[in-house]
């Protein structure tokens, strides 16, 4: 049984007020807020235990060490990946998605290969295609959502060609809460020898994710939105392609040997972590995946669902407000703007002077802004402590926006 009281007392930040109201969040999209066990595992690092990873042979090294890379097990757990190996950290998705460009991508592929990617997209999915394109000729092939905002699978697979060198593609969108079937994308490429990179930065936060079962090749996450510090997170990569791929950054720790003639490049996953890493992000990052996995992710998948159902019935009463995206499956994320003259950026601050925070604006997301014909939206993205009474908060404060601006 999902214990909502409990899970909210595990989240101090939810016990504030925000102008005089008790805080209403609901911009988990954007990032989410950290437990307790977060925040108090990321102090005590840097009280007790803080020292630079991979390098000393003192005690607190070994010790940071150790719980560094235990994060990359408890990732690969987190993934249902069995090699950890298979795991790099990065700073979050940009970073990941920006290695795969510049370390996988930029080699090998020539002027007129396609990446196939969906007009759904994040720009952190987006704009490192683009630098290919400007630099490379690169052609970008994008794939239409359908009238509901979702995205059909087959329509993704249809459009890999003899060309398409990579499908880039998002498990689930940031701005209507789309799920795309990744997998079906995964196993079709696959079968036509494609191979697939996955943006999972908000697929992973409200579903349980079994990398294995998507037949991707990199699967992107970014530890803020997952519950746990801003400038942690990982890619898993299909040894088959980190096989083939260049460093990324170099400097040290990616190294084995360096000479003034020569470098030699250190084993997997240390060959594309180059420098001092986020030590004690990554480590406030294990232990929100562990709070996670200690939830079940299923849990909080059931829970979620059963707002969105609420959100939507109460949105859905509405008529006043147009509301993006209806996709069957969609994850608790809602963008929408009212009818007559109010600006999201208006409904917003309104909302703000309400205790409610959501988000105002193009979301990283302006190809699909732009197919929507919207130039924003306002966002409210639901996480595993919101509450249904919350539900009732933002669609009061909504009347109220309607009778200010008319
Ligand atoms: N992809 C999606 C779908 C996102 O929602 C976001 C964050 O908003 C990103 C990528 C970028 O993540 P980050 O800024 O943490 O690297």
């Amino acid at each position: 049984m999902y214990d909502l009281a409990r899970v909210r007392a595990d989240f101090p930040i939810l016990s504030r007020q925000v102008n005089g109201r008790p805080l209403v969040y609901l911009d988990n999209g954007a990032s989410a807020q950290k437990p307790r066990a977060v925040i108090e595992a990321m102090n005590h690092a840097y009280e007790m235990e803080y020292a630079n990873v991979h390098r000393g042979l003192h005690h607190l090294s070994t010790l940071a060490t150790e719980k560094y890379e235990e994060v990359r097990r408890i990732i690969a757990r987190f993934l249902n990946v069995a090699d950890e190996r298979e795991i790099v950290f990065t700073t979050g998705t940009t970073e990941g998605i920006n290695m795969v460009s510049y370390a996988w991508a930029a080699p090998r592929m020539q002027a007129g290969d396609e990446i196939v990617l969906s007009v759904l997209e994040h720009h952190a999915n987006i704009v490192p295609w683009h630098f290919l394109r400007e630099r490379q000729g690169v052609v970008l092939k994008w794939v239409e959502p359908e009238a509901d905002g979702g995205l059909d699978a087959q329509k993704v697979i249809d459009a890999i060609g003899p060309r398409t060198k990579l499908v880039a593609i998002t498990q689930m969108s940031n701005v209507t809460g789309a799920r795309v079937d990744v997998g079906a994308i995964g196993r079709a490429a696959r079968a036509r020898g494609v191979p697939v990179l996955v943006d999972g930065s908000q697929g992973a936060v409200h579903a349980p994710v079994s990398v294995p079962d998507l037949a991707c090749d990199f699967y992107v996450i970014t530890g803020h939105k997952l519950y746990g510090p801003s400038g942690s997170g990982a890619i898993w990569i299909a040894p088959e392609r980190m096989a083939e791929m260049r460093p990324f950054l170099g400097g040290g720790d990616m190294i084995r040997e360096v000479t003034r003639e020569t470098v030699t490049y250190a084993d997997p996953p240390m060959k594309f972590e180059a420098g001092t890493p986020g030590i004690v992000q990554q480590i406030g990052l294990g232990v929100a995946l562990e709070y996670l996995m200690g939830l079940g992710m299923e849990n909080v998948a059931a829970h979620e669902a059963a707002l969105r159902d609420y959100a939507l019935s109460r949105l859905k009463g509405l008529n006043w407000l147009n509301l993006q995206g209806t996709s069957a499956g969609k994850g608790a994320i809602f963008s929408f703007t009212l009818q007559g003259p109010a600006h999201a950026h208006d409904i917003s601050t309104v909302l703000d002077k309400k205790g409610i925070a959501v988000r105002a604006g193009t979301h990283c997301a302006m190809p699909l802004l732009t197919h929507l014909g919207v130039t924003a939206t306002c966002r409210a993205s639901f996480g595993l402590y919101n509450s249904k009474a919350e539900v009732d908060a933002l669609v009061e404060a909504l009347e109220f926006c309607r009778e200010l601006f008319g």
